[in-house]
């Protein structure tokens, strides 16, 4: 097992991931010469940097949503893995040759949207591509010819990994590449690999890796990266039990980097089975950050046995995020979990005082 704690980029915590801040950081100590790989709508340079001398080339991006930060510590952590004499860390860079795009998209980064500075999302302009930072990741693509491309975003607390009361962690998908979603042989090569990742992560986190759906969309670029033949593989960071900051599943997503860099590097993805992959459940919306139960105890507009179930909005306020609780569904609510349940009938007295004043708010 890797000592991740030696390899965590300190300069780097919680949500709110700046270019600023990456300039005055990690960028400013980076061991590789930075390439420029164009200009966000707003002006700011887009930047990339290569590292290890192998023949197998990986292409990865973080960040394309703004506001989608966890993966974009966790590359920094194995940068800092990779740059040490360790092993596997020598045998990777000796094998691979990485290209890192940490942020594709400052702009929403900065405002901590998902969206860039024209409203646009980024992985919806993979056909068009009409915005400065897809034209960006297509000339990087075209230029460097990868052999894998990593997808690396962050994903709503709503997600269960299947049908049960486990949030999903971590997620993955080998996009289709077409409507039919055949399995072509670059998507059962992501497949393997996401399996390789998934019986690692199955060891630190059981029943916490969830799949997303196939459907197809060649504006999605996964999808469009796949059609031109290159296994691509979506990451998605999820939620992980009272970590809200998604330090814990930063590391996650650490060690299954490693681990996808680890079976390209010496080739063994083929000793994973593609049916494998199915047998990892497909992401469900099953989860509140919060459900209140017997909220009629305290006011008696809400029906009895009605559940109330809360959502965090995320909110950026003087350079931080603010989470702000907001009524999402009120009802039965039976098939639904919460990362955190309170019981009006028993610990009132307990309830945070801002989703009492929510509780009361129902009229
Ligand atoms: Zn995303």
């Amino acid at each position: 097992m890797i000592a991740y704690s030696l390899f965590k980029e300190k300069s780097l915590s919680g949500r709110y991931i700046t270019m600023d801040l990456l300039n005055a950081t990690c960028f400013s100590k980076l061991n590789a010469p930075i390439v420029q790989i164009g200009k966000s709508v707003d002006g700011e340079i887009l930047k990339a940097f290569s590292i290890g001398m192998g023949a197998k080339k990986v292409l990865m991006w973080s960040q394309m949503h703004g506001n989608e930060s966890t993966t974009t510590k966790a590359v920094w952590d194995m940068v800092n893995f990779l740059g040490t004499q360790d092993e596997l860390a020598l045998s990777i860079l000796e094998q691979c040759t990485l290209m890192i795009v940490p942020m594709l998209n400052p702009d929403g980064a900065k405002a901590y949207t998902r969206v860039n500075s024209n409203q646009i999302d980024l992985n919806r302009d993979a056909k068009e591509r009409s915005q400065p930072e897809s034209q960006a990741l297509r000339q990087l693509f075209q230029n460097f010819k990868p052999h894998f491309c990593f997808n690396l975003h962050d994903q709503r607390t709503l997600f269960s990994a299947g049908n049960v009361a486990k949030p999903a962690t971590v997620s993955f998908l080998s996009p289709a590449s077409n409507k039919e979603r055949d399995l072509t042989p670059n998507r059962e090569v992501a497949m393997q690999v996401i399996v390789a990742m998934n019986n690692k992560l199955q060891e630190l986190i059981p029943g916490q890796v969830g799949r997303y759906d196939d459907g197809f969309n060649d504006n999605c670029v996964g999808d469009a990266f796949q059609m031109a033949g290159v296994p691509t593989i979506l990451f998605e960071a999820g939620h992980y039990p009272k970590d809200y900051q998604r330090e814990k599943t930063r590391e996650y997503i650490f060690y299954a980097l490693v681990e996808a860099l680890t079976t390209i590097a010496n080739n063994t993805f083929p000793n994973y089975s593609t049916s494998d992959y199915f047998k990892i459940p497909e992401n469900e919306k099953l989860f509140f950050d919060i459900i209140v139960d017997n909220a009629n105890s305290v006011n008696p507009n809400i029906e009895i046995g009605h559940r109330i179930g809360i959502r965090y909005k995320e909110v950026l306020e003087k350079g931080a995020i603010l989470f702000k609780p907001e009524i999402a569904e009120i009802g039965l609510l039976t098939e639904y979990f919460g990362h955190e349940t309170w019981d009006c009938s028993d610990s009132v007295e307990n309830l945070p005082a801002e989703i009492m004043d929510l509780v009361l708010t129902v009229s």
